[in-house]
């Protein structure tokens, strides 16, 4: 039975928007409304969607580096919702983040040494000699060699750093690493060697991780499970594999007709989505795909779908499944 180390419940991130002398409260930006999802030990979560859908709010809020509005974020037994600024401080040490862009992420007038060793530093952990083992150790791990140690970020390549981005993210042993689109900023033929280096620490160090992407292509082989985020909320959320061979919501169709295949023989269609993604200030009623899905029908105006199951582990929110069809 997996044992499950996160579970996230009705997530809700508002931001307000005020206006006027006062700055009164005239609305809110919904970024995530209403996220629920588990994450076993060892396992990983592809979280998928366009650019503001929400993804890396959801990221950031299970650090608390963004508060919460509403929801629950039970990690490994305890609500982080519920905790203490300092006894989530100390909880940091088990939830580690690897960014976007390993250059804003890592100190330039600090050298590498510097950069790794801080977590074990704000943690209070080993003496100056132990850290500076660890340090080596560390970067012996992520494929890159000691004499880096007293190198500078900006002497290194863009793959080169966001290994040192994933040292310092291992150097206090994390249960739980959130890798905030680690490859995106990185050329294509750099990103499958940070893959495979995040794929073969997971199974050295028993690692879990949740991996947000806006490329559903990037997290395929890598992820247990993916779910698809679409204007702050999860529409699709399904074993990896089933997922990509039987997408059942029209979002997820329209994203993987994007990814490119390999085979040049194989012609598949690309649906193309008509107008923009809708602002998260003003989502539509309804189901919130509904402005721009080729298959709504009139109860998608007026009724939001819930997130059901249609088959066995499979869950979308789509009036095409289900009771409400
Ligand atoms: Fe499309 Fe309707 Fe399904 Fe929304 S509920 S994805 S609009 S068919």
């Amino acid at each position: 039975m997996p044992e499950t180390l996160l579970e996230v419940e009705g997530l809700k991130k508002h931001f307000p928007i005020r206006s006027g002398l006062l700055q009164k409260q005239t609305g809110s930006v919904k970024a995530v409304d209403d996220v629920s999802f588990t994450l076993n030990k060892g396992e990983t979560l592809g979280l998928v969607g366009e650019s503001g859908c929400g993804k890396s709010t959801t990221g950031r809020m299970l650090m608390r580096l963004l508060e919460p509005t509403e929801g629950k974020i039970i990690f490994d037994g305890k609500d982080l919702t519920k905790i203490s600024k300092s006894e989530m401080r100390k909880a940091r040490k088990d939830i580690q983040m690897v960014f976007q862009d390993p250059f804003a992420s890592l100190n330039p007038r600090h050298t590498v040494e510097r950069i790794i060793e801080e977590p074990l530093i704000v943690h209070g952990l080993g003496n100056k000699q132990e850290r500076k083992k660890r340090v080596k150790e560390l970067l012996d791990i992520v494929g890159l060699s000691s004499y880096h140690a007293g190198r500078y970020p900006h002497q290194f390549s863009g793959g080169q750093r966001q290994r040192i981005g994933i040292a310092r993210a291992l150097a206090v042993n994390p249960k739980l690493i959130i890798a905030d689109e680690p490859v995106s900023a990185l050329d294509v033929s750099i990103q499958s060697q940070v893959l495979n280096l995040l794929d073969d620490l997971q199974k050295e160090f028993d690692l879990t991780y949740l991996f947000v992407a806006h490329d559903l292509g990037v997290v395929r082989h890598i992820s247990d499970r993916v779910a698809v985020m679409y204007l702050g909320k999860i529409v699709e959320i399904s074993d990896g594999d089933q997922l990509y061979e039987q997408p059942k919501h029209p979002y997820t169709q329209a994203l993987l007709s994007a990814v490119p295949v390999a085979d040049p023989d194989y012609k598949k269609e690309r649906i193309i989505l008509g107008g923009d993604v809708p602002s998260a200030s003003n989502p539509p009623k309804g189901c919130p795909f509904h402005t721009r899905c080729p298959m709504a029908m009139s109860i998608c105006k007026e009724v939001v779908p819930n997130l059901q199951e249609v088959e066995q582990g499979h869950l979308t929110a789509c009036h095409l499944y289900g009771e409400s069809k």
